[in-house]
C-alpha cells in the first residue's frame, strides 16, 4: 500500500535534523550578541524523538568524556530536561559550553546510526538545550563530597584543568586550581568570542565547578609565583598541569613588527576578555582601521574575522594558503563568516608585509599558491606559483597560523620530559609525566586541539591520580618514579618549605 502524505512527512522528518535559528547575518555582524539562538522547547523534543535509542551506542564511544547520550535524550523525549541535564553531568561538567564549541560532526554525531542514511541527530544541540534550561531554572548546588584529607594542585583554569579539578572533587578531594589570568575558563574567555560563547555561561559553569569545593586563586602563575616543588612543599599530594598551548605562532616573513599587525591572541584577548568592542567604558581599545586581513584558516583565525567585521572594519578578508577543503575550521563557522560578509582568498600566501614612515602596516604582498601531493599532516601541500606576486592595501592584519604551549612550567621543573616544542610528554593512558605525582592533559599536552579533547585528558588524568594516590598511602614524591632516569630529579616533601601566600595576599 503507497504511503500517505503524512507517512512520508514523518519518514521525511526522521532524516532531517531540525534546524537551529539564528540571528539574522546582516544585523549579527555589527553585534556580540550569540549568533546560534539555541533549540525551543518544541525544537528539541522533535530532535530528540529522531534518536534510536541504540542498544549499542556508538555516539558514546565517540564523546571523549563518555556522556550517556541516548540517556539524556530519553529524558528529553520524556520532557525529564532537569534530569537530563544531570545525567550529562554525571560526565561534563561544562555542558552549556560544549553544547556550543565542540566539533560534534567530528566526534558523536559522526557515529550516530541515523547519520548513516541521513542527517545525525544534534546531540550538540540537545546538549545546549538542556544545560541552559537547567541554568535558567536556576543550578541547584551540587552535593559537597566528605573530604578525603587529600590535597591536589591543578594549575590552569581551562576546560582540561576545571574537569580534572570537578572530578576530584566530586572523589573527596581538596582542589586548588592556580590561574594566571584574573578569570576562569581558559581559552573559553580568552579567545572564543561573546557572539559564540557567552562570558555569562562560562562562568556559570565555572561556579559549579566551585559549588563542588574546588578553590579558584586567579592572578597566580605557576613557575613564577611558585613552582611544582613549591606546591608540593605545601601539602599537596598530586598536581595536574593543564595550562594550555597560550603562545601565538608567526609566519615569520619581513615587516611582521610593524604596527597594525596583531598575533590572533593578543587581538581577542584584547576584545574579548578586555572587552575592547566597550571602549572607553572598558579601557583597553583595539584599533583596526578599515581594511582588516586575517591570516589563517582555523576557528581562530573565523573568530578573528567575525570580530574584526564587528569592531567596525569596513572589508574583512580571511587568507588562507591551501583550499576552502582543506581549512581546519568547524564547518559551521566557516558558513557564520561567510553569510557575515567575510571574504576568503584561498591558496594565497603572504610574502611581506609593506609599512609608511611612521612604522604602521599599508600593504601585504601575498603569492598564490596551487596544492600539490599531500603533505604529512595528509592534506595537500601548497607551493608558490612563480611570477604570482601582487600588493594588498591593508590597515590591520591578524596572525592566526597555530599556538605554542608557554614555557614557563617546563623551564622552572626540573626533569620535567618536554618535547622540542615545549609540549609536556605523558603517558597518553594516564596523563602521567616523567615527575612521579605530575599530572598533564590538554593542549599543554598534545599542542592545539578541541575543548572535549582537553576536557576528556582533564577526566583521565584525574582518575589515575585517584588511582595514583588510592595505591600510594605515602606523600607520592617521596618515592621515585620507576619511569624516571637515574638522574632525574625527585620532587621530596619538605625540599622548599616556601609557604604558599593565603587567597588574596600579595607576593
Ligand atoms: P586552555 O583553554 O588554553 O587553558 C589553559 C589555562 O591555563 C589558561 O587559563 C591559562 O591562562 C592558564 N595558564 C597557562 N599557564 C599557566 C601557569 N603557568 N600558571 C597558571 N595558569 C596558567 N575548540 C573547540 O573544541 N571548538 C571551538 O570552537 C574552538 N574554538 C577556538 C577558538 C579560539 C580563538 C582558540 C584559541 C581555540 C579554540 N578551540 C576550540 C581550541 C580549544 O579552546 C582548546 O583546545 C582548549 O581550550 C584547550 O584547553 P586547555 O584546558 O588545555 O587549555
Amino acid at each position: 500500500m503507497p504511503l500517505s502524505k503524512e507517512e512520508k512527512v514523518v519518514i521525511q522528518d526522521r532524516w532531517r535534523s531540525v534546524p537551529i535559528s539564528k540571528q539574522d547575518p546582516k544585523e549579527r555582524a555589527h553585534n556580540f550578541d550569540e549568533v546560534s539562538l539555541g533549540y525551543t522547547e518544541e525544537q528539541a523534543l522533535k530532535e530528540s524523538s529522531r534518536c534510536l535509542n541504540c542498544p549499542k551506542p556508538q555516539c558514546v564511544s565517540g564523546c571523549p568524556v563518555g556522556v550517556d547520550i541516548p540517556g539524556f535524550i530519553t529524558l528529553i523525549k520524556e520532557k525529564q530536561y532537569n534530569q537530563a541535564a544531570h545525567k550529562v553531568k554525571e560526565k561534563n561538567s561544562l555542558p552549556a559550553i560544549c553544547g556550543r564549541v565542540c566539533p560534534q560532526e567530528e566526534q558523536c554525531q559522526k557515529l550516530c546510526t541515523i547519520g548513516k542514511k541521513g542527517e545525525s541527530v544534534s546531540i550538540g544541540r540537545l546538549e545546549r538545550f538542556v544545560a541552559d534550561f537547567e541554568r535558567q531554572k536556576g543550578i541547584a548546588s551540587p552535593a559537597k563530597p566528605h573530604l578525603n584529607g587529600r590535597k591536589i594542585a591543578i594549575i590552569g583554569a581551562g576546560p582540561a584543568g576545571l574537569t580534572a579539578a570537578a572530578d576530584l572533587a566530586k572523589l573527596g578531594y581538596k582542589v586548588t586550581v592556580f590561574e594566571a589570568l584574573h578569570k576562569a575558563g581558559g581559552v573559553l574567555v580568552y579567545g572564543i568570542p561573546e557572539f559564540r560563547l557567552p562570558k555569562s555561561i562560562v562562568q556559570a559553569e565555572v561556579d559549579y565547578v566551585t559549588k563542588l569545593g574546588v578553590e579558584l586563586r586567579t592572578d597566580a602563575l605557576i613557575g613564577r609565583l611558585f613552582t611544582i616543588e613549591e606546591l608540593f612543599a605545601n601539602g599537596y599530594d598530586a598536581v595536574f598541569i593543564g595550562t594550555g598551548a597560550g603562545l601565538p605562532k608567526f609566519l615569520e616573513i619581513p615587516g611582521e613588527n610593524l604596527n597594525g599587525i596583531y598575533s590572533a591572541n593578543e587581538f581577542l584577548i584584547r576584545a574579548n576578555l578586555m572587552k575592547s568592542y566597550r571602549f572607553p567604558i572598558c579601557d583597553t581599545p583595539v584599533k583596526i582601521g578599515k581594511r582588516v586581513v586575517v591570516i589563517g584558516g582555523g576557528n581562530v583565525a573565523m573568530d578573528s574575522a567575525r570580530t574584526a567585521l564587528r569592531l567596525g572594519a569596513e572589508s574583512v578578508t580571511l587568507v588562507y594558503r591551501r583550499s576552502k577543503e582543506e581549512m581546519p575550521a568547524r564547518e559551521e563557522e566557516i558558513l557564520n563568516a561567510e553569510e557575515e560578509g567575510v571574504v576568503f582568498k584561498c591558496c594565497v600566501a603572504p610574502t611581506r608585509f609593506l609599512g609608511d614612515a611612521q612604522g604602521r602596516v599599508t600593504g601585504m604582498e601575498y603569492e598564490l599558491m596551487k596544492l600539490c601531493e599531500c603533505d604529512e599532516s595528509g592534506r595537500r601541500k601548497p607551493v608558490p606559483i612563480e611570477g604570482s606576486k601582487a600588493v594588498m592595501d591593508v590597515d590591520s592584519v591578524i596572525v592566526a597560523v597555530g599556538r605554542t604551549p608557554n614555557p614557563i612550567i617546563q623551564s622552572t621543573t626540573p626533569g620535567l620530559e618536554t618535547t622540542k616544542g615545549g609540549i609536556i610528554v605523558i603517558d597518553p593512558k594516564t596523563g602521567k609525566t616523567s615527575l612521579t605525582g605530575v599530572y598533564a592533559g590538554g593542549d599543554i599536552a598534545t599542542g592545539e586541539a578541541t575543548v572535549i579533547s582537553a576536557m576528556g585528558a582533564g577526566k583521565k588524568a584525574a582518575l589515575n591520580i585517584h588511582e595514583f594516590l588510592t595505591q600510594n598511602s605515602a606523600h607520592p614524591c617521596a618515592s621515585k618514579n620507576a619511569a624516571l632516569s637515574e638522574e632525574t630529579p625527585i620532587l621530596a616533601k619538605g625540599t622548599n618549605q616556601k609557604r604558599l601566600p593565603e587567597k588574596g595576599q600579595r607576593r
